[in-house]
């Protein structure tokens, strides 16, 4: 990031001008405690964002050239005096080397930035610690959830939430007012007892793609299981004939499309439940169990990764051609051909079969990476609800339609040719249409006009055997008012 992008300031003074709130926070004298990379970074963006920055460090003269000349870099005791809010750049370890400062420190509100590199690895948070060694301060947790590369290159690149708690109300403000001049948005999440789940947030490794990661993965062993036996073990035990070849890249692309498939029906399949759930009890003020709560909430990521293996299909797919087995048998076929003296080959129904298979696919393929893109949230937030949900919804659901199409279409006739069933095992793309023909099949019945309109009232706050208020207009054109059941 060269220093050039740095300065200018995201939210200099001229930003701040009519906003008679934020005019106290910038300009004002901002202490760093520590050189190290948060402390460098942090110094550049207070001072880019218009405030005066001291930094306190055990060797300054070491460490001055390092922070941008307009922060003056001095001894720890020297730089705390300078200022009323610190940051306290330093590792937990080294906490306790900052006690000869506490009398100089007392009154002061020190922001506490720090991480811990496990999950709840002390009893009690670092920011309480920090407390608890310095009682005459007020202690505010904060910026740990950004990262020093997210500082150095502004919000505008990185997370632009900065999550802060102190038991202090004006304290948490002041901060609160520095990070939102700095271009962050300030989350509120009170009291410093909270200190200890902001500290393992950085900690948590993708907690919203677990189960989704977990289900990818159950139902990729599952048929790839399946399709080992039919493609590989079949032939093996029944014809001696070793295709074991075929795992790496045969096998998987047979899987791969089926997961994506599922994967994408699952993600419209709780909506159905859900719808079901709303039609069954005739109100939406019921709450869904929690398996299913947690299902919709996943239902972003199940979708994701449906796109990702989707795409790896493709790439598969494409690579096929390229295989040694494959120009091998298709030299054995053509000398076969040749042998037997057959010149046409050409079977107009599987050129036909071919051709919308890979058309329909591709067209599939393209409608997941719609609906892959507009789920980033950069992307998300410049659509309105309407679009969002036409997009999510309506054409999500085309995609899944689209995507039976290029199953059916892979299948053909196949599923009537007793050939296909090995060891009785159905083909596998025939278990694969189960959920989502049942989806399709929901929706086409929750689009009849009877179910369609009791949907959308429950859908507007209709209740099933709750009385309500009406207005009717008499027959002199007044109004009259009563209350009916809404049932009938
Ligand atoms: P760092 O590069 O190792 O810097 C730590 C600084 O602490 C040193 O430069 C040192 O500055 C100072 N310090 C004060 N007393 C010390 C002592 N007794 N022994 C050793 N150093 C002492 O670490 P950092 O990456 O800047 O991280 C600083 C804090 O920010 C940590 O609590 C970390 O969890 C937090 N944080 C860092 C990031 C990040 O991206 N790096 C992100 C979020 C939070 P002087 O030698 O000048 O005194």
């Amino acid at each position: 990031m060269s220093r050039g992008d740095m300065a200018k300031p995201l939210l200099g003074h001229g930003s701040t001008e009519g906003d008679p709130s934020l005019t106290p926070a910038s300009g004002r004298t901002i202490g760093v405690l520590g050189s190290g990379d948060f402390a460098r970074s942090l110094a550049i963006r207070l001072v880019c964002s218009g405030f005066k920055v001291v930094v306190g460090s055990r060797n300054p003269k070491r460490k001055a050239s390092l922070f941008p000349s307009a922060a003056e870099v001095t001894f720890q005791a020297e730089a705390v005096k300078k200022t009323d809010v610190i940051f306290v750049a330093v590792f937990r370890e080294h906490y306790s080397t900052l006690c000869d400062l506490a009398d100089v420190l007392a009154g002061k509100i020190l922001v506490d930035v720090s991480n811990n590199t496990e999950i709840n690895h002390h009893k009690e948070s670092n920011a309480e610690y920090l407390a608890s060694l310095f009682p005459a301060c007020t202690v505010v947790k904060g910026f740990n959830v950004v990262s020093a590369w997210t500082l150095q290159s502004g919000a505008r690149d990185g997370n632009k939430q900065v999550l802060i708690c102190s038991n202090n109300q004006e304290a948490k403000r002041t901060v609160a007012e520095i990070a939102q001049v700095m271009g962050f948005t300030p989350v509120d999440m009170g009291c410093l007892s909270s200190a200890s789940e902001i500290e393992n947030i950085p900690l948590r490794l993708l907690p919203a793609w677990k189960i989704p990661i977990f289900l990818a993965l159950g139902l990729f062993l599952c048929f790839f299981t399946y399709n080992l036996i039919r493609q590989v073990i079949h032939p093996f035990i029944r014809e001696q004939k070793n295709k074991f070849y075929k795992i790496p890249i045969e096998v998987v692309n047979t899987t791969l499309p089926c997961v994506s498939y599922v994967m994408l029906s699952l993600v419209y399949l709780p909506g159905v439940l859900a719808a079901c759930s709303q039609l069954y009890y005739g109100t939406k003020y019921r709450r869904f169990p929690d398996w299913l709560d947690q299902w919709l909430q996943h239902r972003k990521q199940i979708g994701l990764l449906s796109f990702f293996c989707a795409a790896l299909h493709a790439v598969y797919s494409l690579c096929l051609p390229m295989r040694r087995s494959h120009r091998y048998l298709l030299i054995e076929t053509a000398v076969k051909q040749a042998m037997e003296k057959k010149m046409n080959i050409w079977v107009e129904e599987e050129v036909w079969r071919m051709e919308i298979y890979i058309s329909v696919g591709i067209i599939a393929l393209g409608l997941l990476s719609l609906l892959a893109i507009t789920s980033l949230p950069s992307i998300a937030n410049s659509l309105n609800w309407r679009e969002f949900s036409f997009i999510q919804s309506s054409l999500g659901f085309t995609a899944l339609v689209v995507s039976t199409l290029h199953t059916l279409t892979y299948g053909w006739s196949r599923a009537f040719d007793e050939n296909q069933y090995k060891f009785y095992l159905p083909p596998t793309y025939t278990l694969t249409l189960l959920v989502p023909c049942t989806v399709i099949i929901a929706r086409v019945i929750f689009s009849l006009p009877c179910i369609r309109h009791r949907l959308l009232r429950i859908r507007r706050g209709w209740e099933k055997g709750r009385y309500v208020k009406f207005v009717l207009p008499s027959a002199t054109g007044e109004y009259s008012s009563g209350e009916t059941s809404s049932n009938v």
